[in-house]
Parts: structure tokens; sequence; C-alpha cells
């Protein structure tokens, strides 16, 4: 199990990621990984290695109003380029970050493959962002509800989508997910220590809960669209 941020605000996306997974890599760095979206589409970087390696594969002008990234401690596949996260749908408008174990992941990858989804890596954790397509109407945050009450394991992932920008939503079961707020800007993060350089305002996500973030705050709610307010710390 290693890191996660996600990022969204004002400034370069890419640099506050690329940040925040320097700050996570003592935790581990099979690899690490990043998307960010910009006019409809979001493009993804991600190598084998640590965040130094990813950060000399990012161009220099990789623009992106917000996203998501990764340190990957690996569990299911080996450790390479495409095992790493984020994971993207068939579309490449979908990307995920996910940490944990996805403990029925084959049997969701069998029935999403019958239904002619392919497959680019070994991991448990692209099945998710193939879930999350399968049930996307147009509301990201209800299509990640419908795909997480279908996992078993733990997680705590983030989730994107190219037309829905600045938008991404979080949710967690038994791996560590806390908010970050910030004037115009909010984080996301596995651990508190990747964003405490921008904001001391912190709220902690429990088992079963939700939050979908934008630069001018956020919203909890549990799998059944239940509100839950939570308290700043
Ligand atoms: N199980 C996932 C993988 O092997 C996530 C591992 C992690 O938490 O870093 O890619």
């Amino acid at each position: 199990m290693c890191g996660i941020i996600g990022y969204c605000g004002p400034k370069p996306a890419v640099d506050v990621i690329l940040e925040g997974l320097k700050r996570l890599e003592y935790r581990g760095y099979d690899s690490a990984g990043l998307s960010v979206g910009q006019n409809g589409s979001i493009d993804v970087v991600k190598k084998k290695g640590k965040v130094a390696q990813l950060r000399r594969a990012v161009p220099k002008d990789m623009g992106g109003q917000w996203g998501i990234g990764h340190t990957r401690w690996a569990t299911h596949g080996e450790v390479n380029d495409e095992n790493a996260h984020p994971h993207c749908d068939t579309s490449g408008k979908i990307a995920v970050v996910h940490n944990g174990i996805i403990e029925n992941y084959a049997v969701l990858q069998n029935k999403l493959k019958g239904e002619g989804i392919q497959f680019r890596s070994q991991t448990d954790s692209e099945v998710i962002a193939h879930l999350i397509s399968s049930f996307y109407e147009g509301d990201l945050e209800q299509a990640v509800k419908k795909s997480v009450l279908l996992l078993q394991g733990t997680y705590g992932l983030l989730v994107m989508h190219a037309d829905q920008p600045d938008v991404i939503v979080g949710a967690r079961n038994g791996s560590p997910l806390v908010l970050g707020l910030g004037e115009g800007e909010v984080f996301f993060a596995s651990d508190v220590t990747a964003i405490l350089g921008y904001t001391k305002q912190v709220v902690y996500l429990e088992d079963g809960e939700v939050a979908v973030i934008n630069p001018n705050g956020y919203h909890t709610t549990d799998l059944r669209d239940n509100v839950i307010d939570k308290q700043v710390e």
C-alpha cells in the first residue's frame, strides 16, 4: 500500500502532484505516475522507479488544471510502466489511482472481459476504471458509488473524468484518505504529510465515505447518498 494525491486549484497541477508524491515516497516506490486533465482530455505519465524518474519523464510544458498521482507498492502484477497507476478505462477519459487490494478483481475482470473490455495491465486496480466506465452516465460520483459497492477488499481511490473538469471523486475502505482545504484549492492525500506544506485544514474520511472535491470546496456522503457533515481539523 502506497501513496496517492489529488489536486484541484489554480496552481499547476503537475507541480503539486510531483511534490506530494515526493513526500509520500518514504512509503515505497516501485513506480510512480500521474494524470492531469485539460481541455476535455486526460494525459497520463507513469514510470517504473522513483518519483525522480517520473519527474524526468513528464514533459516540461505539461499543463493541466487538476489531477491525481500515485506511488505504487506492487501487490498484483510485476513492477513495470504498464502496471504503474493511474489506470484508465478504454476511452481514456477516466483515470484512477488505487491504494490497497481488490480481492474479487478476477471475477469482475472476467465479467468485463466477457463484455469485450481489453485489459492493459496485470493489476487488480485496473478493473476499477473499467467498472466506473460501465456505470458512467454523466455523473462521476454516482458511477464511483455503484462501482465500489461491487468491490471486495481495501481501497483508497481517486477518480477523475475528462468531461468533468476540476472534479475529483475519492472513496475509501480500509486505506487512509484525507482532504486538505486551501484558499480556492482542495487536495486529497493518503497521508497528511503530502499536503501539510499547502494547508493545515484537513478532513479525515472514514470507511464507506465518498468525497467530491472542486477548487471551491467539497461534499461528503456515504454510499447511499446520505450527507455526512465532517469536522475540519
Ligand atoms: N494493488 C495495487 C497494485 O498492485 C495497488 C498497490 C498499492 O497500494 O500501491 O497496483
